[in-house]
């Protein structure tokens, strides 16, 4: 299970957002993992520590999210963190984004995109085809693109954290895990799912949304061009992970 601790003054609406997410992820995947001690605290699950402070204003960092702190035996999270720079949450909340950024950033704490690397889950990194080799994603991949090679195509654009670290904006849309959120639905395919079976959960495919690859003229009238355009989730940092012992 997910467990929030929230830092500093957070309003109830904003905690909010994040139990709701955090509510959705335990439906997709089973984090009941043993009771472990990390730094003299008994955790059970997944602790994400989540805060809102200013950091630099409506431009640069969004934020920063990712896992801090990995089982030795798994490598799978017991504890992540959650930044959020309070100008660019006003902005996002405005716009009506910001929980689908939450949904968003909470996956990458959980380890899609930012345990790929570690577990060897990348070929063709630094490439132009860049692809996600996990067996599970890849047959639900082959579901959706009977003709587009054996695995998972992956962002081959952005910066760091962007980058290798996402399913390929221009095949995959408004899916939730592309590395923008375009879009108005943002639905979570069975793909994103079998990514998390890929790094070793258990996961529940029935609580995936409907998907189809959209098409190129879906792709143009959801405002996705290869372009410069808005990028929020470029701005977000990432943590570097200890693995405990044992
Ligand atoms: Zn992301």
């Amino acid at each position: 299970m997910i467990t929030l601790v929230f830092a500093g003054n957070m309003s109830a609406e904003r905690r909010a957002v994040f139990e709701r997410a955090a509510a959705k992820w335990d439906r997709v995947m089973d984090t009941s993992f043993d009771p472990v001690t990390v730094e003299g605290e008994t955790l059970r699950g997944v602790q994400i520590d989540a805060s809102i402070t200013p950091i630099d204003g409506p431009e640069g960092v969004l934020g920063q999210a990712g896992p801090s702190i990995l089982f030795g035996t798994t490598g799978l999270p017991v504890k992540g963190i959650m930044q959020f720079d309070t100008a660019d949450v006003e902005r996002l909340e405005a716009q009506d984004r910001f929980a689908d950024v939450i949904l968003h950033e909470m996956a990458h704490v959980l380890g899609f995109g930012t345990l790929w690397p570690r577990k060897n889950l990348i070929v063709g990194s630094g490439s132009a085809d860049p692809r996600f080799t996990g067996p599970a994603s890849a047959r639900e991949y082959a579901l959706l693109d009977p003709e587009g090679g054996r695995f998972v195509p992956v962002a081959n654009t952005g910066g760091a954290g962007t980058r290798e670290a996402h399913w390929r904006e221009l095949i995959f849309g408004d899916e939730l895990l592309t590395g923008f959120l375009s879009g108005a639905d943002r639905p979570l395919s069975r793909m994103s799912i079998a990514s998390f079976e890929d790094l070793g959960y258990v996961v529940d495919y029935t609580t995936a949304d409907p998907f189809v690859l959209p098409s190129f003229r879906q792709l143009a009238l959801m405002g996705i061009t290869e372009a410069v355009r808005v990028c929020d989730l470029c701005r977000m940092g990432r943590t570097t992970p200890v693995l405990l012992e044992g």
